[in-house]
This record gives C-alpha cells, structure tokens and sequence, in this order.
C-alpha cells in the first residue's frame, strides 16, 4: 500500500524553484529518508506533505488524499517532529505528554497510560516530574519525538532528530527509533548520513529541489560504483562530487 505519492509536486519562490517537479512514492510503513545539501529542498518538501505549504504547482496524494483538497483530512492522522523542539519548557515531562495527546482528542485516562508507555519507550522515567526546560539538549529531543509518536500518527516526519546531538544521544535515539520501524511510514531528514543508512528503507537525494538519486543504500552504491554510502551521496551530489570521493579513495 502506498502511503505518499507525489505528483510532479513543486514550489517556487518568485521564479526559483526549491522543490522541484518531485515524483516518488512512500510505502505504508517505509522508513524512508530525505537526504540533501543545507537549500536541497526537504524541510518544504515535508512542509508542503503536512499542509503547512502549498505547493505551487503539481499535487501529492497523503493517505490516498490530496494535498491541494483533502489535507485537513489526514492531518490527524500526520504528526511532525520539527528541526526547532516544539515542547512547553514550564511544563514536566509528563504534563507536556499528556497536554499533546489531550490536543489530539486522546481521552484522560488513555492520555496517562500511553503518557506511561512513551516515558518508558524513550527513557525519561527518571526525569517525569521535571520541567522540561531543565533537561539535557539530547532529553529534550526524545521528549519531543515522543510528543509526536504518542498520537499514533500513521504518517511521522521528523527533520533533523538528532541535529546537534553527541555521540551517545544520537545513537540512543537511532535505537529509539529502530523500534519503530514498521509500525509507521516515518519520513526522516538527516545530514547524518550514517544515520540513514541505519535506519532507512529507501532514501532519496534532492538537490536544488530535484531528485538525483532514489534507493536503498546498496542500490545507491551500485548505481555510482562506489563502496561507501557517503561516496555514493557525493557521487549523486554532483560532478566535483565524484572527483572528490575517487580522490578520497586513491
Ligand atoms: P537545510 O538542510 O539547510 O535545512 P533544506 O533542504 O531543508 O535545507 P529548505 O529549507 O527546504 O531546504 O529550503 C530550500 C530553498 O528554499 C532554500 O534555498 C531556501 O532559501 C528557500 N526558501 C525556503 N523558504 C523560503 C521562503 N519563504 N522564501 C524564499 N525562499 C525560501
């Protein structure tokens, strides 16, 4: 079953085009990875998918809708974990849980239990009572990426998780997120490129807005005859790109 389909999808500022004539499709449960250079596109690429932006020309169907007439249909079942933390910093672990899913219409007492089963799945037991604002950068993101998965999205974006995180944090959340494979189409945007090849299905490269190159992580090496994933991400990247990584590798 297909979870997204993009339409020749685009989005043009005046007369530049940041994203460009897109066309992939997403399967219901994929982890699937959006991968680009800082301006590639991807943050209004997931920002037009959630109908935070329309798209200038093209459509995508979201769960079998479209993104131009029916998003506001989906949107409940959508949930996006943005680069910036969207927490309450007065609020504790706890209340910040249970705040998002009473947003969402979850009823009190399942509010409680699924704040429970969040807390335990990302590991913030010990910090439940205390306000958000004092936790580490890294507790702050699992908060935050648990805000999101405790409405049980079908669709879960989450751009740049780990931005800014040290070794340990970052790998404790690729754990964190490991878990949930296949139990939702998450559409993930990283620089870390070892972070997608952990965690993703399928990955795509945009530059400039359009798609150069779509597939798992041996396909893509295939495809540019390369033997490590970042050499193949330059290689797909652009001409210097292949000049760089055979000079790397000579
Ligand atoms: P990064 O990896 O740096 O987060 P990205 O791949 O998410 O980048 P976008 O944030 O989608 O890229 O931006 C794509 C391009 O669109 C950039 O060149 C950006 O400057 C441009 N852009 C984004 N929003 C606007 C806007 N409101 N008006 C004009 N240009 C914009």
């Amino acid at each position: 079953m297909t979870s997204i389909q993009l339409k020749k999808l685009a989005k043009k500022y005046k007369d530049i085009t940041v994203v460009n004539n897109l066309e992939f499709s997403v399967k219901q449960g994929e982890f699937f990875a959006l991968l680009g250079e800082n301006g590639a596109g991807k943050t209004t690429l997931i920002s037009m998918l959630c109908g935070l932006l329309t798209p200038s020309s093209g459509d995508a169907l979201v769960l079998g809708n479209s993104i131009l007439t029916n998003i506001e249909k989906v949107k409940p079942q959508l949930n996006i974990s943005p680069q910036e933390t969207a927490i309450a910093p007065n609020l504790t672990v706890r209340e910040n849980l249970e705040f998002i899913a009473g947003i969402y219409g979850i009823s009190k007492n399942e509010a409680k239990i699924k704040t429970t089963e969040m807390i335990e799945l990302f590991h913030l037991k010990e910090k439940e009572k205390a306000k958000a604002k004092t936790l580490s950068g890294g507790m702050q993101r699992r908060l935050s990426i648990a805000m999101g998965m405790i409405t049980n999205p079908k669709i879960f974006f989450l751009d740049e998780p780990t931005l800014g995180l040290d070794v340990r944090s970052r790998r404790e959340l690729w754990a964190n997120l490991a878990k949930l494979k296949g139990k939702m189409t998450i559409i993930l945007t990283t620089h870390y490129l070892e972070e997608a090849e952990a965690l993703a299905d399928r990955i795509v490269i945009l530059q400039k807005g359009s798609l150069k190159g779509l597939g798992t992580v041996e396909e893509l090496k295939q495809q540019t005859n390369t033997e490590t994933f970042e050499d193949a991400f330059l290689a797909i990247c652009d001409e210097e790109g292949q000049v760089y990584a055979s000079f790397c590798n000579s």
